[in-house]
């Protein structure tokens, strides 16, 4: 097998504090796909019930779950200022971002995303991440397998 284009690595910082785009809806409408066990995951972080949580904070969508979002698209668990309030339980869709496995499929897949991401490429001081490091990330990503169950 071939090494992938990002052999050399990418460069990526989160701004962190006072950015919040990809939480917030200030891309558009999207979606934060969720397994099984991050469900219950978030569930006990917020010290309910699974049933309770699937029901306030999820819904449907074909086979698939994903966490609702608010009226003008931020993430439901996304609070201005202060970022996720899930954190520590946040499903590995936000964990592994921006390395989705669809972000650096190939450079312009990786360019394409750039252009909404001002940590992507950024600027100084900026974290070089390797191949080893954006391949565990981006194994935290789901799988279509586990995103869809009974
Ligand atoms: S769960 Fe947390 S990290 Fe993920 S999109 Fe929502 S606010 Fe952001």
């Amino acid at each position: 097998m071939s090494a992938p284009w990002y052999k050399s690595g990418l460069q990526f910082k989160c701004e962190g504090t006072d950015c919040g785009d990809c939480c917030s809806g200030r891309w558009g409408p999207g979606y934060v796909w969720l397994t099984l066990k991050e469900m219950k995951g978030i569930a006990k972080a917020l010290e309910i019930t699974f049933d309770q949580f699937t029901l306030q904070y999820v819904r449907k969508v074909g086979e698939r779950y994903s966490l609702i979002e608010r009226p003008n698209h931020d993430c439901i668990f996304y609070v201005e200022g202060k970022g996720c309030s899930v954190y520590d339980a946040r499903p590995g869709q936000c964990r592994s971002y921006p390395f989705w496995p669809h972000n650096i499929d190939k450079p312009e897949d990786w360019q394409e995303q750039a252009e909404q991401c001002p940590g992507i490429g950024c600027g100084d001081p900026c974290d070089k991440w390797s191949r080893k490091e954006i391949d565990k990330s981006a194994a935290l990503y789901p799988s279509a397998r586990e995103l869809r169950f009974p």
